[in-house]
Formats: structure tokens, sequence, C-alpha cells
């Protein structure tokens, strides 16, 4: 990666927390800077501490009365709502908007040409809708990110290969025909738990000029899943002629993550990251002249993939990756599960297996709420 880069991170992203038996870890975002700067990539970026995001910088994306409904759930108002997924946690609302508030930042220092390429490794909240949380996601920072770069009058491509579908990205601009969102992840149905694997949308037929889906089926490996990119990302990326880049690089692919069925290795990594960059570089100039650039974040680390590119160039693995090593029994599957991964320190693949192990610690059934269930799906 050429140019100067931001890091916008501290330990406050660590209050993003739902429970002590969620699937989704702060320790993960720490443990991946941590691993940045046992790398030397630090050396190379800016370091940025993050701010709340505004009330009305998060009604960009949702509904101020949810936004209401999630402070007062974090201030420890019983209303009714939970769910295994998404269970209400104290200061909520702060929390999450910090996360919104670091991915506004990374925004803001490549719209004004203080970084050409930024990194919240906190963020990647990409289910989110305009009026609940879904799938481990209160706000839905990435939407928010590109809602307020559209307002500044960019292009914004939105390339998301996490391993579940952007579906709270997608519905935010749906309607919007200058933010370009592109979701390449699995999507098939589990007979074993009778339901698709989450969230059950991103299909190919959910397209139009701003908008792609490329769904991959259950146990795609390496090769398939790199071809595809290949002959979906960069062209429809191009064809787009945006002005800044949003990647949301979760690694959840890989075939040890314990809540998806995909079998990819750490090998993608090198050339995602490659394109990214060659894309980057294409990048058209906005109203006003500003430099082309590129806006990294969440769900995976940009940095990660420079760091693989620098490290680790081999091509992809060939034929099928092996099978995954160990299975979470069915009962710790809970239905729309997401586990992020922060990204892919690739050596090889040993250091992102070992940040894998680290964050594994959904290792049995969820508790019981600890509050009603009526009206699960909000907050
Ligand atoms: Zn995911």
């Amino acid at each position: 990666m050429s140019g100067s880069v931001a890091l916008v991170y501290d330990d406050s992203f660590l209050a993003y927390r739902h429970a002590d038996w969620h699937p989704l870890q702060p320790r993960r975002v720490k443990l991946a800077v941590e691993e940045m700067g046992r790398s030397g990539l630090l050396d190379q970026a800016e370091l940025v501490t993050p701010r709340l995001a505004t009330d009305a910088e998060l009604a960009l994306v949702h509904d101020l009365d949810y936004v209401e409904l999630v402070r007062k759930l974090g201030h420890g108002a019983d209303l009714g709502f939970a769910h295994p997924d998404n269970p209400v946690f104290e200061n909520m609302h702060e929390a999450s908007a910090l996360i919104a508030g670091g991915s506004l930042q990374a925004a803001e220092l490549v719209h004004s040409g203080r970084a050409r390429h930024a990194f919240n490794p906190a963020g990647g909240l990409h289910h989110a809708m305009r009026h609940q949380s879904s799938g481990f996601c209160v706000y839905n920072d990435v939407a928010v990110a590109a809602a307020w770069l559209r307002e500044q009058g960019h292009r914004v491509a939105v390339v998301d290969v996490d391993v579940h579908h952007g579906d709270g990205t997608q519905a935010a601009f749906e309607e919007q025909p200058d933010v370009l969102t592109l979701s390449l992840h699995g999507k098939y149905f589990m007979p074993e738990v009778g339901h698709d694997f989450f969230p059950g949308s991103g299909g190919s037929e959910e397209a139009g000029s701003a908008l792609v889906n490329v769904p991959f089926p259950r146990y795609t490996w390496d090769e398939p899943w790199l071809k595809a990119f290949d002959a979906v990302v960069p062209e429809r990326v191009r064809r787009f002629h945006p002005t800044v880049l949003l990647t949301q690089d979760g690694c959840d692919t890989h075939l040890l993550d314990p809540l998806a069925d995909l079998r990819c290795s750490t090998r993608i990594w090198p050339p995602v990251g490659r394109r990214f960059h060659d894309l980057g570089r294409a990048l058209r100039r906005p109203l006003g002249g500003a430099r082309r650039r590129r806006l990294c974040r969440g769900r995976g680390s940009a940095e990660g993939l420079d760091a693989a590119l620098r490290r680790d160039d081999r091509p992809a693995a060939t034929g099928p990756a092996p099978a995954r090593p160990r299975e979470l029994p069915a009962a710790g599957r809970a239905p729309g599960a997401h586990l992020a991964r922060r990204g892919p320190r690739d050596r090889g693949g040993y250091r992102a297996a070992r940040l894998i192990r680290g964050s594994r610690t959904w290792s049995g059934r969820p508790e019981p709420a600890s509050k009603p269930t009526g009206g699960a799906t909000q907050a």
C-alpha cells in the first residue's frame, strides 16, 4: 500500500461487547492491532483516537427513534428487548456510536486528504438496519461512513468480502445510484438446522446498476472464490467510476471459522489486497480535485492485507482446502450467528489461524437471554 495510512483505534473499542458467552468478542480487535504492532505496520500509520458518532451522523442511516431506544436499553431500561445474537449490553449506544464514529473518522481522514488509506479494525457492522440490530451489529458503521462520503459528493464503492451478505449496507443504499454495494458471501441452505445460512439474502437476482451480489455455495474454496472475485469485482467497480473505495474485509470465509461453512484459506488475501490496491489507484478524482483515495475498514485488516501482499505472494492453494479440523456442536450455532474476524495477518496461515483460535469463544449454547424475548429482533 502506498501513501499515508491512518489507523483509528484505542482500547475504548473493547466496550462493544455483548456478553461473556457471545461469539463476537472485542479482544480480537486488540489482538489484531497488537499483531500490526509486532509486524511493524504501525510504524507506518498515524494512530487516531476514535470519537463518538453524533445522533445526526447516525441518522444518516438509522431512525432516531431506534438510536434513542438503543441508548435507553444500554442505560438499564428494561423494555422487553433481547435476542441471543444481539443481547442488550451496558452502554450499548456509546460503544456502538464509537465504532460508527471511528469509521466516520476514517472517512474524514481520507476525504480531507490527510490519509490516503484509513482503517477502523472494530468496524464492519454491516447487518444493522435502519431501525433494528441484526447479526451482532447495532449501528451500521459501514453505511454511516458511506452515507457521509456520499454527502460530501463522492461516488462510493463498497466491496464486502465478509462471508455474510452485507444486507444492512445493501438496504441502506438500494435507492442510491451513487453508492455501489458489491457483496461476495456464502448463500446456502443448512439442512441440519433447517434454515439458510445467515442472513439468507444476497442472491444474484438482487442486482442493479449499483447493486451486485455474488453468492457462493457451501464449502467454496480458494480457487472458485478468487475466480468469482476476479470475474466480477474489478470490472464492476471500474465501471462505476467511484471516487472512494470502502472495503469490508471480513475474513470469516476462512475454513476454521466456526460459524460459516466456506473453505477458503488465508491465501485468498494477498490477491484480494492486490486487487483492492489496483482499484484504489484507478479511483476517479472527485469534484474539487481531491486526490484519489481508498478507504479500508472493518471486519478485517487492510494493513493485514498489505502485509500479506508484501510477505506472501504465493499463489492460491490448488484443489479444495482441507476439511475443517474441528466442528462446533450444532447447539453452538445459533441461527443468524455471525462471527467476525479481524484481519488476516497472513504468514502461510499460521498467524491468522492463531487469531481465529484466540477468538473462538463460541463453545456452547448461548445463555438464556437476561431479558424477555418479546420483540426479539429490535436491539
Ligand atoms: Zn461475517
